[in-house]
């Protein structure tokens, strides 16, 4: 067995503190890597305080994981002991359904297993990546450029794919009028997207304050959405709208800003259904889609596209002493635009 030390949730109200576990030594097929950097999702605070439900404690959070691979296993054929890699939202899937052998796992038909309180087949429950080190099978392990080997590359894990992987699934680029709601840690990565692959991008906020941002992201122009005068000039404007609030909010207000046959691309899952105005689809042909994270195969893809084009997110790297107060900030949404703990500052010893 090998020692790791994390941080971890006792229950739902005990926020995060140090714990230590045993993880199994790598496998055949499996490779242990020395976590450098975990990034900080909004869903790692959900989870710890059972706001989805079944949360299992104690809980380690955690899948926007960069570190490097310090041991594998005698079958292991991707990695060597050296390489710089990443762990993102799931370390499993049944490998054999349509879903996964079309590489899209993330719609794994047997459901995967989350790198957090993720249910393992000997009825164990996954710890994530605000720990010391995590051992994978090394097909859903990503490989990462030296040259992205900073905190920024972390949420490339969870908050990258998931922007990128809608993006390109739904063929948005150059000529497209692309809208972002909300300029949080997905927003921020959904502008950077839109704007490399060569659309005209239009930041939608209701703070203001967010403009300068924006525009310094690569936004081309920005709307404030408190301002009803502001949100009626662009109606009938975009193409997409890549929707990134998770929160309740109006969705028709925003879905009559799309054109004829626009699309409107939910990202964020709010926590009650919302009032649809049909009619707002039906006099323009508008659509509503989904997203969710993206298969191994995209992942990787979009690890490479960032090695290119020097993509990576703007955050504000941590220690793991500073956790609960981050989750306090998210809450507050005070971060631009997300927190990485670097997991080798003072780790207990
Ligand atoms: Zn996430
Ligand atoms: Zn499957």
């Amino acid at each position: 067995m090998i020692q790791a030390k994390g941080y971890a949730a006792e229950n739902s109200t005990s926020g995060l503190a140090p714990f230590s576990f045993e993880r199994q030594e790598p496998h055949e097929h499996e490779v242990l890597i020395d976590i450098l950097y975990c990034g900080i999702c909004h869903a790692d605070i959900h989870q710890s305080k059972n706001e989805y439900g079944g949360t299992q404690y104690p809980f380690v959070p955690g899948h926007e994981i960069i570190g490097r691979v310090i041991d594998t296993g005698e079958q292991v054929t991707k990695y060597k002991t050296g390489d710089l890699v990443g762990v993102g939202y799931f370390i499993l899937s049944c490998g054999h359904c349509p879903n996964c052998t079309n590489h899209e796992e993330q719609f794994c038909d047997n459901g995967i297993t989350p790198t957090q309180n993720g249910k393992l087949p000997d009825g164990s429950t996954t710890k994530g990546g605000y720990s010391s080190c995590i051992v994978v099978h090394e097909n859903y392990v990503l490989k990462v450029s030296d040259s992205l080997g900073t905190a920024g590359a972390a949420p490339l894990l969870c908050a990258g794919i998931t922007t990128y992987s809608a993006l390109r699934h739904n063929e948005i680029g150059t000529g497209h009028q692309v809208a972002v709601l909300g300029l949080g840690g997905l927003g921020h990565m959904a502008v950077k997207f839109a704007v490399s692959f060569g659309a005209e991008v239009t930041v939608l906020s209701s703070s203001p304050t967010k403009r300068e941002s924006a525009i310094a992201l690569g936004a081309h122009h920005f709307i404030n959405t408190a301002n009803e005068a502001e949100l009626k000039a662009v109606s009938g404007s975009f193409d997409f709208i890549m929707d990134t609030v998770s929160a309740p909010h109006d969705y028709n207000r925003y879905l009559r800003l799309l054109k004829k046959d626009g699309t409107m691309i939910l990202l964020g899952v709010p926590p009650e259904n919302p009032q649809l105005a049909v009619g707002l689809l039906t006099s323009r042909r508008r659509k509503i889609t989904g997203s969710f994270i993206g298969g191994i195969e995209d992942t990787q893809q979009m690890l490479d596209y960032c090695a290119e084009h020097d993509i990576t997110a703007d955050v504000e790297v941590i220690p793991p002493s500073y956790i609960n107060t981050a989750y306090e900030r998210i809450l507050e949404s005070d971060v631009t635009y997300r927190f990485v703990i670097d997991m080798k500052k003072d780790q207990q010893q």
